[in-house]
Parts: structure tokens; C-alpha cells; sequence
């Protein structure tokens, strides 16, 4: 009988396959990427230059929000808002527990209460239903409700209506972390567009990624904007050495911003090939296996990652181990939901409010998912992962 390993090498995929694919987007940008940093290079403003200015702009044109704000991170895009909204002690702040620790660890930050909600089996995204009872529960407390921070995971966008909804019967703000999902619509609205404000990451494996550490908040507000891009720099007034405020050094550099500008050429596009991925995968696993939601009319995901959900913890280990054997990468997203994580596990709800992220923790599995995904090297990934399921 044939090895895995000979099996492997008579076949047309390439091996390895990758979890995301970024020397493929890179081959397909150049010369155009090396131009663009040989011109950083070259006028030399390696802080706040043209590029910066441009890639707003771009950002703004691409998801329709009034301002663009370049930051150093999606970490200090969410810190940002937060501490333009002067969020601080007695304010509770409502983050699902199923996400990257970012996302709650920026309330901590500006001294606030996380007041974790549970979210959807389905979408992975903050449960509408849960989010009143977190309300309710932070009442009780005697803390302050203040606002709520989505989360549209892996690039699907949240369940807005039913947020709004719960926002404005208790005069709270949306501020949505779409760090996956920039990209992203909902019932054609924009990721970028909803809620007060929107932060999002450009580290190198989000949809839209950069080399190195980047962000950006957006906002209709003027006001607001004005605030952060103040507290981008020091706090700042009219000029440099004016400090109005306590801000920090939150900038992008200008050679991620020229990179960005590359890549946001081919977004849009990179975004379809996502989307033709990810349907792939649900006709090839469908009946196999609980598998991403596919977006809704008028809906859009950014696909930063394409996640299913096995039955029990022994299972999904099994079959992550089996795929590996078969040259299959995958990755769990989360391992731990935050209440679950030492840092966080001061922030408590009602004994057993968090059932759906704990049992997410256990069973979720994300394959392969990137723009340059091929048919026959993903009809290996689906086969593997049907074999690695009886095996
Ligand atoms: C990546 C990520 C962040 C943080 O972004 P950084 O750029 O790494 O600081 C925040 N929230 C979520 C949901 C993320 O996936």
C-alpha cells in the first residue's frame, strides 16, 4: 500500500499547504509592492508621510465611513475609541467571551468593567438575548452601562438589528471590533459604517494585512475622529508640543501604509475569491460536519477564517491530529473563551451564562482559508477531512 507520504508527492497539489497564503498575494503585487517602499525609502518621512493621508482616503472610499483614522495596531484602534469616549471606572463595557483577548483587554485598560455575553452556536457572534441579561446583570451590580463591543468573528458581521435594538433601550454605544471582518457588510450596510465607531486590524493574517503591526478606527463622528487623532499623538492641540489630552503614541508607520495601499488594490477582488472558498467548503463538508454560517441577502463576510465545529473536544483533537498527519494545517480559534483565562476571570456572570463560548472552546476547528486557495489542493483538504473524521 501506497504512504501518505508517497500519495503526497504523486499528486498535482503543492505541498505544504498553508493556513493563509501571503507569498502568493505577495508574487501577484509585485513590482508594484518593492516601488511603493522603494519610494518610502526614498522621501524618507517615515513617520506620518503622504502615504498615510492616501491610504485614509482609501479606507474611507473603500467602506464609506466619513473618517479613516490610521493607528499603530487594531489593539490601540479599540483602546483609542475607549479613551475618546472616556470610558473609565463604575462603566461596564459588554464583549463576548468567545474572542481575542484584545477585545476586552482594552476596557481593563481605561479601568472599566468587561461584562462578558455569550454568543451565537451558529455565528459565533455575541447573542442579542444574552447581551440583555449581561444589561441587567451589570445593573444589579451597580455598575454603569455604557457600551457594547461586537465582534464579527472570523469576518462574519454580528446580528446589528437585534443589537441596536438592546443598544438603544439602554442608550448604549456600539463600537464594532472588526478586526476579521473589514471587508465586510451587513444587509448592506458597511463594516466600517455601524455603530459609533469600527477598529480594525492590519496585522499580516486579517483579511487585509500589512508587514508588521497596523490599524484603523472609522466614524461618522467628527468630532470623535478629531479626539483620536489626537490621542494618536501624545494628545495634542494645534501643534506637537500643545498636550491637551493624555493620549499615547498610537501612529502607523508610513511603510505600512504604502504596503496597505498595494493591497487594498486587490481587496475587493481577494474578498470574491474568499467568498468562492468558503462555498467550497460548505457544499464539500455540508452533512459532515457543523460548518461556518454562509452570509445572509445583502450580507458580506471577509472570511478571515473558515471555522466548523466538531462534536466533543476528543473529537476535534482527533481529527486536527489525523488532518496533520495528512499534510493539513489547522488552527483553533479560541482555545479558551476570556472568562475562562486568568487575566479575566475577576469579571464574573451568573453561573452557567457563558455555556456556548465554553463549548465552542472545545469543539471549533478553522481549516485552510486564504484568496489563493486552489480547487484540487481544497478537494484534498474536504477529503482528508472526511477520511480524518471515520479514521
Ligand atoms: C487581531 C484582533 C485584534 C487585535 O489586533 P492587533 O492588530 O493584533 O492589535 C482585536 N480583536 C480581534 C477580534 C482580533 O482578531
Amino acid at each position: 500500500m501506497e504512504s501518505r507520504k508517497q500519495q503526497r508527492e504523486r499528486s498535482d497539489i503543492r505541498f505544504p499547504i498553508h493556513f493563509i497564503d501571503l507569498e502568493a498575494q505577495q508574487s501577484r503585487l509585485q513590482p508594484g509592492l518593492s516601488e511603493a517602499i522603494d519610494r518610502v525609502l526614498k522621501h524618507g518621512a517615515y513617520i506620518m508621510g503622504p502615504e498615510i493621508d492616501e491610504l485614509e482616503k482609501g479606507l474611507s472610499a473603500f467602506c464609506g465611513a466619513k473618517h479613516a483614522i490610521s493607528c499603530a495596531n487594531g489593539t490601540d484602534a479599540l483602546a483609542l475609541v475607549l479613551m475618546a469616549l472616556q470610558v473609565g471606572a463604575g462603566d461596564a463595557i459588554f464583549v463576548p467571551s468567545f474572542t481575542f483577548a484584545a477585545t476586552a483587554e482594552v476596557v481593563a485598560w481605561v479601568g472599566a468593567s468587561v461584562v462578558f455575553v455569550d454568543v451565537q452556536p451558529d455565528s459565533f457572534n455575541i447573542c442579542p438575548a444574552d447581551l440583555k441579561k449581561a444589561v441587567e446583570y451589570a445593573l444589579e451590580q451597580g455598575l454603569r452601562p455604557k457600551g457594547i463591543i461586537t465582534v464579527d468573528l472570523f469576518g462574519l458581521p454580528a446580528d446589528y438589528d437585534s443589537i441596536e435594538a438592546v443598544a438603544s433601550s439602554y442608550d448604549l454605544w456600539i463600537m464594532d471590533d472588526a478586526a476579521q471582518s473589514f471587508g465586510g457588510r451587513y444587509k448592506g450596510r458597511d463594516i466600517g459604517t455601524i455603530g459609533l465607531a469600527t477598529a480594525t486590524s492590519f496585522f499580516p493574517a486579517k483579511p487585509l494585512g500589512c508587514y508588521g503591526d497596523g490599524g484603523a478606527v472609522f466614524t461618522d463622528d467628527p468630532d470623535l475622529a478629531d479626539v483620536i487623532k489626537s490621542l494618536r499623538v501624545h494628545g495634542k492641540g494645534e501643534e506637537k508640543y500643545d498636550n491637551i489630552r493624555i493620549g499615547m503614541n498610537g501612529r502607523l508607520d508610513t511603510l505600512q501604509a504604502a504596503i496597505l495601499l498595494q493591497k487594498l488594490s486587490i481587496f475587493e477582488d481577494e474578498l470574491r475569491a474568499r467568498q468562492i472558498v468558503a462555498e467550497r467548503y460548505h457544499a464539500g463538508l455540508k452533512g459532515h460536519v457543523q460548518t461556518a454560517l454562509l452570509p445572509g441577502p445583502g450580507d458580506r463576510s471577509a472570511w478571515a477564517q473558515f471555522t466548523v465545529v466538531l462534536d466533543h473536544k476528543q473529537n476535534r483533537d482527533r481529527v486536527m491530529k489525523n488532518l496533520k498527519d495528512r499534510g493539513v494545517p489547522t488552527a483553533v480559534y479560541y482555545p479558551r473563551p476570556l472568562h475562562k483565562q486568568t487575566a479575566y476571570s475577576c469579571y464574573k456572570r451568573e453561573d452557567g451564562a457563558l455555556r456556548v463560548s465554553e463549548n465552542l472552546a472545545q469543539n471549533v476547528l478553522s481549516l485552510p482559508m486564504h484568496p489563493y486557495l486552489e480547487a484540487e489542493t481544497q478537494d484534498f483538504i474536504i477529503d482528508a477531512f472526511i477520511k480524518s473524521l471515520v479514521q
